[in-house]
Formats: C-alpha cells, sequence, structure tokens
C-alpha cells in the first residue's frame, strides 16, 4: 500500500522539477513531510494559494532570521521531554513527528536527532509530575500525540490518571486538519479519550486550525469522534502571512469554529524562530487584523485572544491607542509578573515583545 506520506520534496508530484530541485536545498536544512491529503486541499494552480504556504517549503527558510529556540523552553526543560514554565501546568513532548510538518513550526528543533527533545524517560517524567501536587493540568504535545498508536497515547493518559493532582490532560494536535482519516479509522483514540475524560478530570483537545479551508467534511467528522468521545475541544493558531493575516479569512475561521463546537482559544504572534521570516506580522498589524476579525464575529465565536509566548510568559495584546500598545500577561513563569500591566511606546516594526524595549508604565497585582 502506497504511504499515506511525502517525506522527500522530490516526491511531490504536483510540483515540477526545478521547484523540486531548489527546494531540496531547504529540506536538506528542515525537515519536510505532507500526507497526501493535505496536499489534496491545496490549489496547485495559485502559487499563493494559504495551504501551500502551510507545508510547502520556501526559499527564504535559508535566511537567517530567527532563532531555533524563539521562546527559549530550554531554559524550563527539568528532563528531555518535559518543561516545566508555570507553576500548575508540566509539558509533556510525548511525540517527534507530525502527520504533516508545518514551515512555520516553533519547535522545529524537535525532528532534529541531535536536539532529541522527546521524553526519553516516561518513568522519570511521571515520577517528576507525581512528586510535585502543583501540577494540576499536562499537556501532552510534541510533536503530535495522536501520531502515536491509540494503546500507546492510551497507556500515557491512565498512567497520568493515576496522579491524583492531576485534573486536566491536554492534547496538543494538528491531526484533525493534516490526517482526520486517522482519528476516524483508528476507535483506539476515542476509546483511550473515553477512558481517561470523566465528569471530574476531563481531557481536552487543542487543535490546531490555521485556515477555513482545513475545516473538510472528514476534518469535521474526526473533530465529532472527538467531542463524542468526551473530550473538550478549543483550537489555537498562529497568525500567518499569507495563510490567514485578513480579517476576513480570520473571521471566517473562527465563526466555522464556532458552528462545529470548538471555541477560538488562543490566536498566537507567530514567534522569531529561524526560518518562519516569510510568516511573520508585526505585533500591531496583528492586533489590527485580529480586532476587525473579532468584529465579524458572535461572542461565541470572538472568545480567542491574541498572545505572545514569551521567555518570561504568556502575554496578550489587549489594546492600542495612536501611541500606545497595552499588554498583559496571562500566565507568567515568575510570581511578580502574573496578571502584569504593560504599556509600550507603539513601534510598527516589532515583532516580538523585546523588540519593544523598556515599558512607559506599568503595573503589577501586589
Ligand atoms: S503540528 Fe505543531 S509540532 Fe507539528 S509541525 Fe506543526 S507546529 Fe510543529
Amino acid at each position: 500500500m502506497a504511504s499515506q506520506f511525502y517525506t522527500d520534496i522530490r516526491q511531490v508530484p504536483e510540483l515540477c522539477e526545478s521547484e523540486r530541485k531548489e527546494l531540496e536545498r531547504v529540506t536538506r536544512k528542515y525537515e519536510f513531510k505532507a500526507s497526501r491529503y493535505y496536499l489534496s486541499l491545496i490549489d496547485w494552480n495559485d502559487p499563493a494559494d494559504p495551504l501551500r504556504q502551510i507545508v510547502i517549503p520556501s526559499l527564504t527558510e535559508l535566511s537567517p532570521w530567527g532563532r531555533l529556540d524563539a521562546s527559549k523552553e530550554s531554559k524550563y526543560t527539568v528532563m528531555p521531554g518535559l518543561q516545566h514554565k508555570y507553576n500548575s501546568t508540566a509539558l509533556l513532548l510525548v511525540s517527534d513527528t507530525c502527520a504533516c510538518i508545518c514551515r512555520y513550526c516553533f519547535r522545529k528543533r524537535i525532528f532534529r536527532a541531535d536536539y532529541g527533545e522527546k521524553v526519553r524517560d516516561l518513568e522519570a517524567a511521571l515520577g517528576y509530575i507525581a512528586a510535585h501536587p502543583e501540577i494540576n493540568n499536562v499537556l501532552l504535545t510534541g510533536g503530535d500525540p495522536l501520531m502515536l498508536a491509540p494503546k500507546k497515547l492510551g497507556a500515557i493518559m491512565e498512567r497520568l490518571r493515576g496522579v491524583d493532582h492531576v485534573r486536566i490532560i491536554r492534547i496538543g494536535t494538528k491531526v484533525p486538519a493534516y490526517l482526520p482519516s486517522r482519528i476516524v479509522d483508528n476507535p483506539g483514540f476515542a476509546e483511550a479519550i473515553r477512558r481517561a475524560s470523566t465528569s471530574e478530570r476531563r481531557v481536552y483537545c487543542i487543535v490546531h486550525f490555521n485556515h477555513e479551508r482545513e475545516l473538510t467534511d472528514t476534518a469535521l467528522t474526526a473533530l465529532d469522534v472527538l467531542l463524542q468521545s468526551g473530550a473538550i475541544l478549543a483550537n489555537q493558531t498562529p497568525l500567518l502571512r499569507g495563510v490567514n493575516d485578513d480579517p476576513l479569512v480570520l473571521a471566517n475561521l473562527f465563526n466555522r469554529l464556532s458552528y462545529i463546537g470548538v471555541p477560538p482559544y488562543y490566536v498566537f504572534q507567530c514567534r522569531p524562530t529561524l526560518a518562519n521570516k516569510d510568516f511573520a506580522v508585526p505585533v500591531e498589524e496583528g492586533y489590527t487584523i485580529f480586532e476587525e476579525a473579532k468584529s465579524r464575529c458572535s461572542g461565541l465565536a470572538k472568545r480567542a485572544r491574541f498572545v505572545m509566548s514569551h521567555e518570561t510568559g504568556k502575554i496578550e495584546v489587549v489594546g492600542m491607542t495612536e501611541s500606545e500598545v497595552f499588554l498583559k500577561y496571562l500566565r507568567a513563569e515568575c510570581d511578580r509578573d502574573s496578571s502584569r500591566f504593560v504599556v509600550m511606546k507603539r513601534n510598527p516594526a516589532a515583532y516580538w515583545y523585546d523588540d519593544y524595549g523598556e515599558p512607559v508604565a506599568e503595573q503589577y497585582l501586589e
């Protein structure tokens, strides 16, 4: 049986020979992977097709813009594959593969053998979580946890359910967008979630749709399987140049998600990660797009927050005047920054918190 994936850009039949040759240079540096299903959604007659931008490499990835670990996750890695940044939340990187590789991935180092970021000693990681009663939620991530065998994912969730203080298990996944048939055809995923999602301790699936066109009939069926299995769903997406940097496109995505029962949760400022230059939108432009999109949505569809996953915390962009931009910490690494409110002088060229320099004013919740 033919593989469901292409892992070599030279295999992609829709690209012409010269494109394949040129892009191979990029994929020698940053891995390529795409499912046949996702490639079938691309309009190959349109070089600017948003879905194409998401998975097909571009030569500008070779420009030296950005850092490999833009949010300094290494600082919060307590052992390979386990991050503990915010008091109540632990991240377990259970998989080092995805159904497709997003060209804008902020964790592209996970696909590199020389980094080896996936959890290596699951027992030790579970032991750490069990020994830290302040951890009430664990995010299973990677890579994509739904690329594990259903049995393996089920076993990890079962172990976490054995830890009394872990109330919420979150699964971060783009499989519903990249390969929804994997969920539909493997009832083991729904069974594993059904066992782990109880009325007192839910499993959340944080899905990852960037564009309305990813919400195909099969994707909707996959989302329904997850919903019926007792998972709570929410969507997060980065704001990406050429993909969803248009208020109408973003509003359509928010509205469709709200109809399906998948509330928009976070819209991320694209991290300044190495090779992501093409996708980056300045913070203030992004905030304007986000607000214009929300103005076209019902209350249920506009529940997302526009945030930066900064080294020091999750920082929400909450407002702007002609001269100032207002930021607020939603989560912070250090207690003092919790709920910290920051006023910055506007800088239309800022792509990240650090580009703003010193605050004009700030307020701490004492
Ligand atoms: S699904 Fe997530 S981890 Fe996988 S390539 Fe995309 S951004 Fe990276």
